[in-house]
């Protein structure tokens, strides 16, 4: 492949994708819009409204959440959105963290045109998921989202005991990540020439980095089938409902979710 990856190592690994993001992290939002034609935006709102947040906090504490890779906050954003307008609930908190300063800069950066009553429910906290700083305690989270995060990460398996370590029992993991089309062949190769030549093209032209934009495709061809991935968040410890996942449009993302026993 490109970057030989098969062979680099955990740590080069890291590097790599620190490099990827801190040169995307400016055209990140535009780039996004781009190459799904937009879709990723409707992915994002309804993952976030499977989830429904804000609409079982109990008394006096609020729901605790952690967008985990939440780069620029789209996902944050859009539950803030979801649990002050659609639950009528302002007493959720939601800590932004990502490994990349770049990329939580920009999230900072965007959160300062979000209402006063929202950015007081927010922090940022530059954080691998592999290893979550002592400040995410133990059984403190009611809920974990990771949304087109996780294929970058070199240790998957230690992303997802991290997240039931830091989950409250009852508390719900939830993944958004490109996933694989393999039931419908025509939609198929239709979406393998447009990420394997346009998407590479694209980021050569609107963001004038082709390398980084070609990492992006094939992190997504390696990443694990819906099932595979499901059994991994099973291996975890999480409990799932069902087959564990949802497929959006074909099996482009898929959504899936897991219950801390
Ligand atoms: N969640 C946002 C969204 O849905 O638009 C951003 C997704 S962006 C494609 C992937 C993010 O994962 C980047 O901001 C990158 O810095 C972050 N990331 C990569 N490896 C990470 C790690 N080990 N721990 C935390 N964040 C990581």
């Amino acid at each position: 492949t490109h970057f030989g990856y098969e062979k680099v190592t955990e740590s080069e690994k890291q590097d790599r994708v620190a490099g990827v993001f801190s040169s995307v992290a400016e055209s990140y939002d535009k780039m996004n819009d781009f190459m799904s034609l937009g879709i990723h935006r409707l992915w994002k709102d309804h993952f976030v409204s499977s989830l429904n947040p804000g609409a079982t906090t109990p008394l006096g504490r609020p729901q605790r959440m952690l967008d985990v890779a939440g780069g620029t906050g789209d996902i944050a954003f859009r539950m803030l959105q979801h649990s002050h307008v659609r639950n009528g609930n302002p007493n959720i908190h939601i800590t932004i963290s990502d490994i990349n300063p770049n990329m939580l800069a920009v999230g900072k950066q965007r959160s300062l045109d979000l209402p006063a009553s929202y950015q007081s429910n927010l922090s940022f906290l530059e954080a691998n998921a592999e290893v979550l700083p002592p400040q995410i305690k133990d059984n403190s989270l009611d809920l974990y989202t990771v949304s087109f995060g996780i294929r970058n990460f070199s240790n998957i398996p230690a992303a997802l005991r991290e997240a039931y370590r830091v989950l409250k029992p009852g508390g719900v993991f939830a993944c958004l990540e490109f996933s694989k089309v393999d039931q419908y062949p025509l939609l198929n190769a239709i979406y393998k020439r447009w990420s394997f030549s346009a998407i590479p093209l694209i980021g050569q032209l609107v963001a004038a980095d082709r390398d980084s934009y070609q990492y992006l495709v094939e992190s997504i061809e390696r990443f694990p089938s819906q099932g595979h991935f499901r059994d991994m968040i099973v291996d975890a410890g999480f409990a799932v409902l069902g087959d564990g996942y949802e497929n959006l449009t074909g099996g482009i993302a898929a959504i899936h979710k897991g219950i801390k026993p």
